[in-house]
């Protein structure tokens, strides 16, 4: 079969070389200039429009999906627009090109669905439920859980991690729960010591896991005064930081100082406070005493 020298024109054109016809009148190979492989392409597709050549689009998706921390494994025969990725904790992503190129290009970060989702459902399993699904009359910061006690309840999923919530139906959770006021002190980078008051079921949980953003922040409990339940803690705790905030307004620190260290927006005192914190823990566990 013939090659016409005007192919051979509008090859050259278009950044090929044809180097022969095959199978059929309607199909011929192209090589590549810029990657020097050839690819079998319509005479059609040559003639009327700019033929794209695989093997450098697959070099390109190959390279955003490194740039983006991913491993290509091809794309999608489904959809022209997607392609398959491993992602770095082992598991396989579907990915739009389009997103990963975002990604390569820092605008934003890849986020993987399956462990996502395990991280979600361990968070439920810690605190005696079971994730089920969305809840997406409630949006995307709510999820809907399964109690052991049966029963289903759309919760907001930093409830979920911080345990501030109850179950609708048998009634356990936070504030029937055993708790405790404490008040910490935290050391943090460039700043004066701090203190911070509160109430929590698990104050050492609440330091550790909630309220320090990296492990190697100095931060320690000084006291720590049981309460009978998390509902009666939390309006005792409400009231000494009224007063608190009453009596000694310019110990308050503004949460932007200690943001970059803490989980926290308020509840964060300067520690010359601390004898007057200790003192109210004082009172309310002899109060307490007095009353059991
Ligand atoms: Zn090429
Ligand atoms: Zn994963
Ligand atoms: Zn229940």
């Amino acid at each position: 079969m013939p090659i016409h020298e005007h192919w051979h024109a509008t090859a050259a054109a278009k950044g090929f070389e044809i180097t022969c016809r095959v199978d059929d009148r309607y199909h011929l190979m192209l090589r590549c200039e810029a990657c020097g492989q050839e690819h079998r392409s319509k005479l059609h597709v040559l003639m009327t429009s700019q033929p794209l050549c695989p093997h450098c689009m697959d070099a390109r998706w190959r390279a955003d999906a490194e740039a983006a921390g991913l491993v290509w494994l091809g794309r999608d025969p489904e959809d022209r627009h997607y392609g398959f990725y491993q992602a770095p904790c082992g598991h396989r992503l579907r990915r739009q090109f389009e997103l990963v190129k975002r990604i390569a290009a820092g605008e934003c970060a890849h986020r993987c669905e399956r462990c996502q989702n395990e991280k979600e459902e361990a968070e439920a399993k810690a605190r005696g439920w079971s994730l089920i699904g969305p809840a997406p009359t409630k949006g995307p910061g709510h999820r809907r859980y399964r109690h052991s006690c049966g029963h289903e309840q759309e919760i907001a999923r930093a409830n979920m991690q911080s345990g501030r919530f109850n179950c609708a139906s048998c009634g356990e959770g936070w504030s029937t729960a055993p708790s405790f006021i404490y008040c910490m002190r935290f050391a943090l980078p460039g700043l004066a010591p701090l203190v911070k008051l509160g109430f929590s079921r698990n104050p050492d949980s609440r330091l550790h896991w909630q309220l320090k953003r990296s492990p190697d922040l100095s931060g320690h409990i000084l006291r720590s005064v049981p309460i009978r339940n998390g509902h009666t803690a939390q309006s005792l705790e409400k009231k000494m930081h009224a007063a608190l905030r009453r009596d000694h307004r310019d110990s308050v620190i503004p949460s932007e100082r200690y943001r970059p260290w803490l989980r926290v927006k308020s509840e964060i005192y300067a520690a010359g406070l601390q004898p007057v914190i200790l003192k109210l823990l004082d009172d309310l566990d002899t109060g307490l005493r007095a009353t059991d």
